[in-house]
C-alpha cells in the first residue's frame, strides 16, 4: 500500500516573505536603524507548527499541517487571520504575520501581528470535516492563543463558522465562554455589527479617497475588482453604490466584463446560485489573466498575494491600485508602478478595515457591551480616513511612495514601543 501525505507541503514559487523583508529593509534604512533592529523585526517572535490529523467522513484519515506565527507583541496581543488554502506554507504565513504587525501599528490599534494557516482546500471537505480540522488545530495551538495573547480572525478559506468552532473549542477547554478569543464571530456569539463587510468598506473608503486625490469623479469612474470573495464581493457592491462603474470582476473560475458597468447585485445573485461569476448573462466572459491589464481608473486586487509582478507590471494600465488583498504587488512591480506614475495604495492601509472592526469586536467582547451598526461604521470611516490623510501627508513631505510612507510610519511605531519597553533581560 502506498501512503500519500495529503496536500504535500511544497515551497511556493513566489516568496512573500522576501517581499515583506525587502519592504522592511527599505523602511529600516530610511529610519536609520541598525541591523539588530532589522533582524528583530524580520524574524517572528514565536511560531508553532502542528500536525492536524483529520478523520474523514468515510472513515479514512488524512494529515494536514497547520501553523500559527506570532510576528510581534510589542504594542499588544498578536492579531491576525487564519487561512485555509492548499498553498499555505510557513514562509507565506510569516510574511502575512509581519504585514499584520505593520497594519495594526499603522491604524494604531493596540495589537502586534500574527497569522495562521492550514494547507487544506476547504472546498474539498464537508462541514463536519472542516469542523474536526478546526477543533483539532485549535486544541494544538491552544497554549499560545488567548484573548490577551493572540486573537485569530477569518482570512482566505475561513469564515464566521470557523471562528465559532475556535471559540467553542477554546472555551470548552477553559471551562467558561471566552468571546474575546476570536473576532469575526457570528453576531449571535458576540460578533460585531459591520465586521463581515468591514474590509470591503475600508477598501471603498480608501478607493474613493484615492480617486478624489487624483481629481477623478466617483460617478462614472471605472474599476476592475479581482476576486469576488470576502473582500472583493462587498467592495464591488459598495463601489457600484458610490457610482463607480465596475467593468470587470473575476473569481477563481473565470472573469466577466461589461464596459458599461456590471450589475454587481445581479452578479452576486448569480454567484449565490451557481458558485461562480462564470456564466453571468449580463456580461461577456474573458480571460482572467487580462483582468489586471484593463484600461481603468481603479484596479482592486482582492484575491491573493503576488499577482502584480515584474512580468505584468509594465502592462497594467490602471491609474490607481488599491490593495484589497495582502501582498498582491511585488517590490519589483512597485518600482515599475512608481516610474510609471501609477498610485499604489498599500494593503496595510487599504485593507485594514477588517482588523479595525476586529479590534472594535474585541473591545465590545471585553466590555460585554454591544455597539450598533452605525456606531461601528462611523468609527471605521473615521479611522480609515485619518490613516489615509496621515500616509498621504507623510509621503508628500518626504517624496515617498504610499507603501514606503505607510511601512515607515508603522515600523517606527513598533520599534519605538520595543525601545521604550527595553530589551529583557
Ligand atoms: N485576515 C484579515 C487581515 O488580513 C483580518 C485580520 C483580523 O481581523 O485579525 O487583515
Amino acid at each position: 500500500m502506498s501512503l500519500i501525505i495529503a496536500d504535500a507541503v511544497t515551497a511556493p514559487a513566489a516568496t512573500p516573505l522576501e517581499d515583506a523583508r525587502a519592504q522592511l529593509a527599505e523602511a529600516v534604512a530610511v529610519l536609520g536603524y541598525d541591523q539588530g533592529i532589522y533582524n528583530m523585526l524580520a524574524t517572528p517572535r514565536r511560531e508553532m507548527t502542528v500536525s492536524v490529523p483529520l478523520r474523514m467522513d468515510d472513515g479514512s484519515s488524512r494529515l494536514y499541517i497547520g501553523h500559527r506565527v506570532q510576528h510581534n507583541f510589542s504594542r499588544g496581543p498578536a492579531k491576525g487571520g487564519l487561512r485555509y488554502s492548499p498553498n499555505v506554507h510557513i514562509e507565506e504565513v510569516r510574511a502575512l504575520a509581519m504585514w499584520m504587525t505593520w497594519k495594526c501599528a499603522l491604524l494604531d490599534v493596540p495589537y502586534g501581528g500574527a497569522k495562521g494557516g492550514i494547507n487544506i482546500d476547504p472546498r474539498q471537505h464537508s462541514m463536519a470535516e472542516l469542523e474536526r480540522v478546526t477543533r483539532r488545530y485549535t486544541s494544538e495551538i491552544l497554549p499560545i492563543i488567548g484573548q490577551e495573547r493572540d486573537i485569530p480572525a477569518p482570512d482566505v478559506g475561513t469564515d464566521e463558522q470557523t471562528m465559532a468552532w475556535i471559540m467553542d473549542t477554546y472555551s470548552v477547554n477553559k471551562g467558561y465562554t471566552v468571546p474575546g478569543i476570536v473576532t469575526g464571530k457570528p453576531i449571535s456569539l458576540g460578533g460585531s455589527h459591520g465586521r463581515a463587510s468591514a474590509t470591503s468598506r475600508g477598501v471603498t473608503h480608501i478607493a474613493l479617497a484615492a480617486l478624489t486625490h487624483h481629481g477623478i469623479r466617483h460617478q462614472g469612474a471605472t474599476a476592475v475588482v479581482q476576486g469576488f470573495g470576502k473582500v472583493g464581493h462587498d467592495a464591488a457592491l459598495f463601489l457600484a453604490e458610490a457610482g463607480v462603474l465596475v467593468v470587470a470582476i473575476s473569481d477563481q473560475y473565470g472573469a466577466v466584463r461589461n464596459d458599461t458597468g456590471l450589475d454587481v447585485a445581479a452578479l452576486s445573485e448569480h454567484m449565490r446560485a451557481t458558485g461562480s461569476v462564470v456564466g453571468f448573462t449580463g456580461a461577456d466572459e474573458f480571460d482572467a489573466l487580462d483582468m489586471l491589464e484593463l484600461d481603468v481608473d481603479l484596479l482592486v486586487p482582492a484575491a491573493v498575494e503576488g499577482v502584480l509582478h515584474e512580468g505584468n507590471a509594465a502592462r497594467v494600465r490602471a491609474t490607481i491600485i488599491v490593495e484589497g488583498a495582502n501582498g498582491p504587488t511585488s517590490p519589483a512591480a512597485d518600482r515599475i508602478f512608481e516610474e510609471r506614475g501609477i498610485l499604489v495604495v498599500p494593503d496595510i492601509l487599504a485593507n485594514a478595515g477588517g482588523v479595525i472592526v476586529s479590534y472594535f469586536e474585541w473591545v465590545q467582547a471585553n466590555q460585554a457591551y454591544w455597539w450598533n451598526a452605525e456606531e461601528v461604521e462611523s468609527k471605521l470611516a473615521e479611522r480609515m480616513q485619518a490613516a489615509w490623510r496621515q500616509v498621504v501627508e507623510y509621503a508628500a513631505k518626504r517624496a515617498l511612495t504610499l507603501r514606503a510612507a505607510a511601512t515607515i510610519l508603522a515600523v517606527e511605531r513598533v520599534a519605538e514601543a520595543h525601545k521604550i519597553r527595553g530589551l529583557y533581560p
